[in-house]
């Protein structure tokens, strides 16, 4: 007898990137040599300060609950806003969690109701959208393009904004579109925010990975009154490449933070207590931190040069700079309407099938992201297997 599952499950779509994962895997499985731009992780070591802090924390005990190993950490945060974002909170306004997604899955939950709108611009990081959905939600999507470096406008946001909008999701650098707001744009956003009285989610987990001189501008920085509006979110993953350790936290007014802690008492409790260790340290000794992220940076901007220049050699794909994350996120509409060994490609899903299935190559769809002309590729990479990667798609879509 099929199993009758909740309709809150039923309702979230599969995710489109799984699709062609799933597929990459198989054919990995079967011997077949395939490289992958899928993944949005940093394929760098944690840095070994951190990794021995972490280690030192586990070897002396640090196996328990982590009560005294919160309290240390958040205080650490606390320290790194001052210093780097000029905001003042204290630790009973942090929350720390199993990563930044459960943070934001966290703050969904405790911010949204049944029928809420959450307006979210696309290109998206799939996660915000079905995470909206689980709490019940109703994502309005307000569309980018290139035109604006897929960055939304002060008059799109303001227009999109009805009695029913709870909350505005900020994503600066983005996943998938590696765009960065200037401060000025960022300010432009709050005006309209602050003057709708609505709440915004600040996602900026990619904060510490920007090229060129733009400089992050914090959303909850803009202005006092805006700061009691805004819920910053953020975390250690792909600042100091610690995916596997599963640290994220959130900033925010005491309110919204106290229920979140309460939301997550009874879901997970706080993260392992040694990974709060190794987390505390890296926010902690800035000056060996900062040395680290600075080394990861360049060789990601070396690797997103070449990356970039390789794409827009590729016939029908035309890719705008990205200047933040680690993505590149072309668009590949001029390859609609060409057919590969008896496969055409219509749409992202398509060009990404005949890029695994011809060129042994796995990419995500733009459809996982809300855009039907664009897929992603991630150059958290080695440049040789960028090269040898493009030098495959090119064979393909150049002959
Ligand atoms: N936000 C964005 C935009 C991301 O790309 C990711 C990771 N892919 C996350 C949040 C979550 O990161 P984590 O849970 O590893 O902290």
């Amino acid at each position: 007898m099929p199993v009758k599952l909740a309709r809150r499950i039923m309702e979230v779509q599969p995710s489109a990137t799984l699709a062609v994962d799933s597929k990459a895997k198989a054919l990995q499985a079967e011997g077949k040599d395939v490289i992958g731009y899928g993944v949005g992780e940093p394929d760098f070591n944690t840095p070994i300060h951190i990794v021995n802090a972490g280690a030192n924390a586990m070897k002396s005990g640090d196996t328990k609950y982590s009560a005294k190993r919160g309290a240390e950490l958040k205080k650490a945060i606390c320290a790194k806003l001052d210093r780097e974002n000029g905001l003042s909170y204290k630790p009973e306004q942090i929350i720390v969690s199993n990563g930044a997604k459960q943070s934001l899955y966290n703050l969904m939950q405790v911010l949204v109701d049944e029928g809420d709108e959450v307006i979210i611009p696309a290109p998206y990081w799939v996660s915000y959208l079905e995470q909206v959905r689980l709490a019940g939600g109703k994502p309005v999507i307000i569309e980018t393009d290139e035109k604006t470096a897929f960055k939304v406008t002060p008059q799109q946001l303001e227009k999109a904004i009805t009695p029913k909008t709870k909350l505005y999701m900020h994503n600066s650098p983005s996943n998938p579109t590696g765009s960065v707001y200037t401060p000025d744009e960022v300010k432009a956003i709050g005006a309209v925010l602050e003057k709708a009285g609505v709440y915004a989610i600040s996602d900026e987990i990619y904060e510490h990975l920007i090229y060129g001189d733009i400089p992050h501008q914090p959303l909850a920085a803009v202005s006092e009154k805006l700061k009691q509006q805004v819920i910053t979110v953020n975390g250690c993953s792909k600042s100091f490449s610690m995916t596997g350790w599963r640290i994220g936290w959130a900033a925010g007014p005491d309110e919204v933070i106290k229920a979140a802690l309460k939301f997550q008492s009874h879901a997970t409790s706080d993260p392992a207590a040694f990974s709060q260790a190794g987390a505390a340290e890296a926010y902690g000794n800035a000056r060996m931190s900062d040395e680290a992220v600075m080394q990861m940076r360049e060789q990601f901007d070396e690797r997103r040069k070449h990356m970039l220049a390789r794409l827009n050699q590729l016939k029908g794909v035309k890719c705008i700079e990205p200047l933040g994350a680690f993505y590149c996120f072309p668009n590949v509409s001029g390859v609609f309407g060409r057919i590969f060994n008896g496969s055409s490609v219509k749409c992202p899903m398509d060009f990404c099938n005949v890029a695994l299935e011809q060129a042994s190559v796995a990419l995500v769809p733009g459809e996982a992201f809300g855009s039907r002309h664009h897929v992603r590729l991630s150059y958290a990479t080695s440049m040789e297997l960028i090269d040898k990667g493009l030098d495959r798609l090119e064979k393909l879509f150049n002959s």
